[in-house]
């Protein structure tokens, strides 16, 4: 019998039930200027996914988040870009966790993947650390992606990360998908179709969760 890949408890994988109830949709929303949908909330199961794929490298957790952040894709996304995790965590952990998503959403969907963004050597982890010392990791162009570009990430929190790569590739960027989100901090019914927001003057220390 397979474990499952959540909790690693023997049963009928690759998820086993309760972990599947402990699954939370997410929503769509715009958040460090660009619309994102995410597919799962970023808690009980959905957190453990990531952080099986983030810190084990587990491919498994991979091809679960995808086959779900798939759906989330809009069919005018003509180019996909992951938003390469930092130098010194990809080395460190062995594993690229927006790049293993990219890849397996860009052959679910036939859609091509393009690794246009270099990442800066290190930036400090956003989680547990207060808005204003967020600022946004300065990504380098590596090449234009041709199209309408996708931003693929595994988790977004503040969305300081979104926004150094949405400026990196500027106008070529209409929106975002990432695996989970703990919430979004400005509300918005905007389709992710719609361009990217230049939303920087509205308020971000209003945790604001928007509807399905
Ligand atoms: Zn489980």
């Amino acid at each position: 019998m397979p474990v499952c890949i959540a909790c690693g408890e023997w049963g009928s994988g690759p998820l086993c039930l309760a972990c599947r109830r402990r699954l939370v949709p997410g929503r769509s929303g715009v958040i460090g200027g660009v619309a994102l949908r995410y597919a799962f909330h970023h808690s009980a199961t959905g957190r453990m996914l990531v952080h099986r794929l983030k810190y084990h490298g587990l491919s498994a957790a991979a091809d679960i988040l995808s086959v779900a952040m798939a759906r989330l894709v809009p069919p005018e996304a003509s180019v996909l870009v992951p938003v390469p995790r930092a130098t010194v965590r990809r080395v460190t952990y062995g594993v690229d966790p927006a790049k293993e998503l990219a890849r397996r959403i860009g052959r679910i969907l036939d859609i091509p993947v393009v690794g246009a963004l270099a990442p800066p050597l290190w930036w400090p982890r956003h989680a547990g650390r207060t808005l204003t010392q967020r600022s946004a990791p300065s990504f380098a162009r590596r090449r234009s992606p041709v199209g309408s570009a996708l931003l693929v990430d595994d988790v977004v929190t503040s969305g300081a990360t979104l926004r150094g790569a949405a400026a990196a590739l500027d106008e070529q960027v209409f929106g975002a998908i990432s695996a989970t989100s703990p919430g979004i901090l400005v509300s918005s019914r905007a389709p992710i179709a719609s361009r990217r927001l230049r939303d920087s003057t509205a308020p971000r220390h209003r945790r604001v969760e928007t509807r399905p």
